[in-house]
C-alpha cells in the first residue's frame, strides 16, 4: 500500500470517449437526459486495474513522476477505487480543474440552467466519500493542486469543513517533493502556498510522465507571450520543450498500449519553438513529422491562436496537409473573445500581434475560414460581460458572429470571470444580462445548433460504436433544442432571425457608424 495516493474527481478520471470536445459536457448541470446517461455519454468512467486507471489527466502524472523521481512511495488511482487503496495511505493528492464550477464555462451553465455543474458535483461527492472521511479521522493529510486551485480561495468554509491541509498553486515541480517530506512526517503545512517565479521549474527541471496521460495528451510548451489581461497562463515565463522529450512523452502512452495518437498541449501550437508571435515553420514542420510517424491514429492541439493561422497561411496549410494524412480533421480550443476592436485593444492587445488591435476581427475572420478549409475544428470562445464592454462592442461582436456561420466550428459565450490581471474586477452575473447579451448568445447557440450534427458525425467517423453510440448525441441535441424552442427561442438555422433585438441592434450599428462619421474614421 503506498504513502501517498494522488486522484481525481469522475469528471477528470475519464477520457471522454477518446474525445475532448465531450468534455466541455462536465461544465453542464444536470439537464434535459437523465444523470446517469449523461454521464455515461460525456465522462464515462475511464478503464483500470485493480483501481489504477488506465490514463490520468496529465498535471496528476507530472507530479506523479516528480514524486517517483524522490523516491516516494506513490500510486495514482481511480476516484471509485479509493476504497481500496487508502487504508495505510498518509498523504492525499488530488488534482482540480475546476472544482466549484467557477471557471468560465462552468460558471455560465450554471447561470442559465441555476444548478451545480457536473464537475462541481462530483468534486464534492469525492469529497464526501466515506473512505476519505476515515482516512481523515485518522489522520490522513489531504493536499490539492492543479489549474483551479484559485477557487479555494473563494471557498474557505469548504476547505476547513473537509480538512483540506495544503493547497499549492502553480506549476509545483520544485517544491511538491519538499511539502509531501512534511505532509508525510506529519509536519505543519502552509494552507495556501503560491509557488513563486523563482521556483518555476526549468525545462530541465520539469520530469516526463512514466505513466499514460488522457486522451495522450502532452506538453509542448508553457507559458504565453501574448499577455491578455484576463488570463492567468500569462503569468508564467515562455518555454518551449524540445521535440526528443515531448516524443518520450508519447512514447510512454505507446508503450503502455493506451495511445498511439497525440494531444499536443500549448497556448499556441502554431508558437512552437518561437520566441515571439511569428511561428517557426522549421520547428513547427519538424515537430509534426516527428509525432505523426508516432502518431498513426492521429493527432489534436490543445489551442492555437487564429493571429498564428492568419500570418502564415502557407504554414499552416502544410500542418494541415501532414496532419490529414492520417485522419480526416483536427481539432483545437481558439480564443476569439470579442469582435471589438476598441476592447481588443484594452484588454488584449497582442493577441492579434504581430497585427494591429484594430486589425482583430479581420484576423478573426480569416484564420477561422483558414481552419475551414484545412479542416481544423476550433471551439471558440467569447468572452461576455467584460468590465468595459459597451454596447457598440457587443454589437460588433454579433456582427462577427453572424460572419462565421459559415465556419465549420463551435462558438462557445462565456460570462467573465476575474482572473489574472483583471482578478479584482467584479464577476459578470446572470442578473446584469441585457437584450444585446441575450442576443449574442442566441445567436452562438443557432451557430452551434447548424453545425452540432456534422461535427458528431465527424467526432465519430471511423469508431467502430459509431452507429451505437452516434445516435444518443443526436437525440440530445434535438432535447435541447426542443427545450430552447420551447423558453422562445426561435429555431431557424437557415436564416437570421428577425426580432426587436435585431432592430434595437439596426439602431445602435446606425449610432456608431454616425459616430465614426462625426469623428473623421
Ligand atoms: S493568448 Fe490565450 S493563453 Fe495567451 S495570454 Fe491570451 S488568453 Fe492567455
Amino acid at each position: 500500500m503506498p504513502d501517498i495516493v494522488l486522484t481525481a474527481d469522475r469528471t477528470l478520471m475519464s477520457d471522454y470517449h477518446r474525445n475532448e470536445f465531450l468534455g466541455f459536457g462536465t461544465c453542464a448541470p444536470p439537464n434535459v437526459i437523465p444523470d446517469l446517461f449523461y454521464s455515461f455519454m460525456f465522462f464515462p468512467p475511464i478503464k483500470s486495474k485493480d483501481g489504477v486507471p488506465a490514463a490520468a489527466p496529465y498535471g496528476l502524472r507530472k507530479i506523479e513522476a516528480q514524486l517517483l523521481l524522490e523516491g516516494f512511495d506513490v500510486s495514482t488511482v481511480d476516484p471509485d477505487h479509493l476504497h481500496r487503496h487508502l487504508d495505510e495511505a498518509k498523504v492525499l493528492g488530488i488534482h482540480v480543474m475546476d472544482p466549484f464550477g467557477l471557471g468560465p464555462a462552468s460558471s455560465t451553465f450554471a447561470a442559465v440552467l441555476k444548478k451545480e455543474p457536473f464537475l462541481a458535483h462530483r468534486f464534492r461527492l469525492l469529497m464526501e466519500s466515506s473512505c476519505i472521511r476515515m482516512a481523515k479521522r485518522r489522520g490522513l493529510r489531504i493536499i490539492v493542486g492543479g489549474p483551479g486551485v484559485w477557487q479555494f480561495k473563494l471557498r474557505p468554509s469548504f476547505v476547513e469543513k473537509y480538512g483540506i491541509d495544503c493547497i499549492i498553486e502553480g506549476e509545483a515541480e520544485k517544491v511538491i517533493g519538499r511539502i509531501m517530506r512534511k505532509a508525510l512526517k506529519g509536519e505543519p503545512l502552509p494552507k495556501y502556498y503560491e509557488v513563486g517565479i523563482e521556483e518555476t521549474p526549468s525545462l530541465e527541471e520539469i520530469p516526463n510522465i512514466v505513466n499514460p496521460s488522457i486522451n495522450g495528451l502532452v506538453e509542448i510548451g508553457r507559458g504565453c507571450c501574448r499577455g491578455c489581461r484576463f488570463c492567468s497562463v500569462t503569468m508564467r515565463p515562455l518555454r518551449w520543450c524540445p521535440t526528443e522529450k515531448i516524443l518520450a512523452e508519447i512514447d510512454v502512452n505507446i508503450k503502455w498500449g493506451y495511445a498511439r495518437s497525440a494531444c499536443l498541449h500549448a497556448e499556441d501550437v502554431m508558437l512552437y519553438g518561437s520566441s515571439n508571435t511569428t511561428p517557426n515553420p522549421d520547428k513547427l514542420i519538424k515537430l509534426h513529422e516527428a509525432v505523426l510517424k508516432r502518431c498513426t491514429e492521429g493527432i489534436s492541439w490543445s489551442h492555437c491562436s487564429l493571429a498564428s493561422v492568419a500570418l502564415k497561411p502557407n504554414l499552416f496549410a502544410k500542418i494541415s496537409e501532414l496532419i490529414l494524412q492520417n485522419q480526416p480533421w483536427w481539432g483545437a480550443e481558439v480564443g476569439i473573445e470579442t469582435g471589438s476592436p476598441e476592447l481588443a485593444r484594452k484588454i488584449m492587445p497582442a493577441k492579434a500581434h504581430p497585427f494591429k488591435p484594430e486589425e482583430w476581427p479581420n484576423v478573426v475572420r480569416i484564420g477561422m475560414e483558414l481552419m475551414h478549409d484545412y479542416r481544423l475544428i476550433p471551439a471558440c470562445t467569447l468572452i461576455v460581460g467584460l468590465p468595459d464592454e459597451t454596447e457598440a462592442d457587443l454589437i460588433k461582436t454579433i456582427e462577427l458572429v453572424e460572419d462565421l456561420k459559415g465556419v465549420r466550428s463551435l462558438i462557445v459565450p462565456l460570462f467573465f470571470v476575474p482572473l489574472g490581471r483583471m482578478k479584482n474586477e467584479s464577476w459578470f452575473k446572470e442578473t446584469h444580462i441585457t437584450e444585446l447579451h441575450r442576443e449574442l448568445l442566441v445567436k452562438c447557440l443557432m451557430h452551434d445548433f447548424r453545425w452540432i450534427d456534422h461535427l458528431i458525425g465527424l467526432s465519430f467517423s471511423g469508431r467502430w460504436y459509431a452507429k451505437l453510440i452516434q445516435p444518443l448525441y443526436t437525440i440530445f441535441v434535438r432535447l435541447v433544442e426542443y427545450k430552447a424552442a420551447k423558453s422562445g427561442i426561435t429555431i431557424n438555422l437557415n436564416r437570421p432571425r428577425q426580432t426587436q433585438t435585431n432592430s434595437k441592434i439596426e439602431q445602435l450599428r446606425a449610432a456608431v457608424a454616425q459616430t465614426g462619421r462625426a469623428a473623421g474614421c
